[in-house]
């Protein structure tokens, strides 16, 4: 891929990378046979970062660093799935997430 090839989003994750290093797992107590409080509970004392979210959903994120993050960047870049490249970290990063600026820029 020549630098030209570059979009401005992959400019922007190339430089960023939390996706490839942070994990978020939706879930929801409907899944569970206990509450949501023991939800929480449960996955805090194993390390989780939990959030709440509206009608009881929720989130939970670990650190997690793609076995295919190299110092250099990803090394199957040109292959990464499809789910890496149309990743929006927006949704899980909010302002952290290099790609809000440039769309916040946009709108
Ligand atoms: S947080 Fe945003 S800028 Fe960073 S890698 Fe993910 S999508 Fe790209
Ligand atoms: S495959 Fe590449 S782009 Fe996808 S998470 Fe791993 S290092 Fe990041």
């Amino acid at each position: 891929m020549s630098k030209k090839d570059v979009s401005e989003k992959e400019r922007l994750c190339i430089s960023c990378q939390k996706c490839c290093k942070e994990i978020f797992v939706y879930t929801h107590p409907v899944l569970y046979s206990c509450s949501a409080e023991t939800i929480v509970d449960f996955y805090k004392a194993r390390g989780f970062d939990v959030s709440r979210l509206e009608e009881d959903a929720i989130i939970l994120s670990f650190k997690h660093t793609c076995p295919h993050l190299t110092p250099q960047g990803c090394d199957v870049y040109e292959n990464r799935p499809k789910a890496c490249a149309d990743y929006s970290g927006i949704e899980d990063f909010g302002d952290d997430c290099l790609w809000s600026t440039l769309k916040l820029k946009k709108s």
